[in-house]
């Protein structure tokens, strides 16, 4: 076999090309009528109040920290098991982030796995909502409120994910979506962020557009930079939204077939929905026996295999957090079984909407005969 099964691609089409010759036609490349256009559709689709677009989603939970006042000599609880970005974007503030373990049967980080975590620098939670479902949102909301911390969801892998009937990312006081290549809407690199608050929003504003609500004028109140998007991108977003559900039968449609030949299969697993959420599949993700070996056997048949996510307490790049005093102790293994057991056990497997079946089927085939010796 000499062709690759991708773990993922884009949905892209002919239309993303027409909406790009658009921006050229009009000679607009930077943000504008559709960088407008992709933000009204955007709140209608997910149901905010406020909201502005960012250049990627790490770049949209730092915009959103900083605009909830965090800062250095701050701690932000974060699940041990997300994506780097969560806690870089931490980092960049001059916080330190504070991990948490998750539940590894859902992946999600709930409210006992946050308090268990907070110290007394504490000053706002991370909720993350991973592999397209959400995590037990409603609870951490409560835990912020009796502790008076701030929640910033970050809700990258999110989109058309509810919990209790209403989108993830709207129930803290901010919240963050990714456009990247690999989520369900992507712009190629992109991001937003959200809000209830007209107070947020006019610090979001400010911090986005170099200290200033107005473009145009060289007078420059309070200090901002440069968090703006391009209309090429809100052009490749417009097409996408309307391609939203068409994205969610097929990513629907590839969860139900591997369910169908995998689910008879011992050694492997499905992980687990969190009650009270919607689920449009981010990751096929699974517990696999000798999950490594599995890789292996998967890769050497060309096709493209991921492991979970590396435990954010663990990476080499926040090494230098340890030497902080009383941090040591928040960073051994032993607080974080969840985490770890999910990166030693968990693979994910190719799917994107365009997955053609015949390839899903092969992924299935080769699984089945790993585990039945062949
Ligand atoms: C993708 C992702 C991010 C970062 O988004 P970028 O657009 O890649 O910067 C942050 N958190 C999670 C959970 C993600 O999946």
């Amino acid at each position: 076999m000499d062709k690759t099964i991708l773990q993922f691609a884009p949905f892209l089409d002919e239309q993303e090309y027409a909406a790009l010759r658009e921006c050229f036609d009009a000679n607009w490349l930077t943000e504008g009528p559709k960088a407008r256009e992709f933000l009204a559709r955007l709140k209608q689709q997910i149901g905010f109040e406020f909201g502005c677009l960012a250049p990627n989603g790490t770049l949209a939970l730092y915009l959103g920290l900083r605009a909830l006042g965090i800062g250095p000599g701050d701690d932000v609880v974060v699940p041990d098991f997300t994506f780097f970005g969560s806690a870089s974007a931490v980092e960049m503030t001059g916080a330190d982030p504070i991990f948490c373990d998750v539940d590894p049967e859902t992946l999600q980080a709930g409210a006992e796995h946050f308090e268990s975590a907070l110290t007394p620098r504490t000053r706002a939670l991370m909720p993350v909502h991973i592999y397209g479902m959400a995590c037990p949102i409603a609870p951490i909301v409560e835990l912020a409120r009796q502790r008076e911390l701030a929640v910033i969801e970050d809700a990258a892998q999110a989109i058309e994910v509810f919990y209790a009937g209403r989108h993830a990312g709207t129930f803290g006081d901010v919240g963050c979506f990714s456009f990247f290549a690999d989520k369900t809407l992507t712009t190629g690199e992109g991001g937003l962020v959200v809000t209830n608050s007209a107070e947020i929003q006019q610090k979001l504003l400010v911090l986005r557009n170099q200290g200033r609500t107005d473009r145009g004028s060289f007078v420059h109140e309070a200090l901002g930079y440069n968090f703006r998007m391009t209309d090429l991108q809100a052009a490749i977003g417009l097409v996408q939204i309307s391609k939203l559900e068409e994205i969610k039968r097929r990513k629907s449609r590839i969860l139900l077939r591997y369910h169908e030949r995998l689910d008879p299969i011992e050694e492997v697993r499905f992980i687990s929905l969190t009650p009270g959420s919607s689920y449009v599949p981010f990751r096929i993700a699974i517990y696999a026996q000798r999950a490594t070996d599995l890789m292996r056997h998967l890769e050497l048949q060309n096709i493209q295999t991921r492991t979970f996510f590396y435990p954010l307490h663990r990476q080499p790049a926040f090494e230098p957090l340890r030497r902080k005093p009383g941090y040591a102790g928040r960073l051994a293994d032993e607080a974080f079984p969840g985490a770890i057991r999910a990166y030693e056990n968990g693979v994910c497997l190719p799917s994107y909407p365009g997955l053609p079946p015949e390839d899903l089927d092969t992924v299935c085939d080769r699984i089945i005969e790993f585990y039945a010796g062949r």
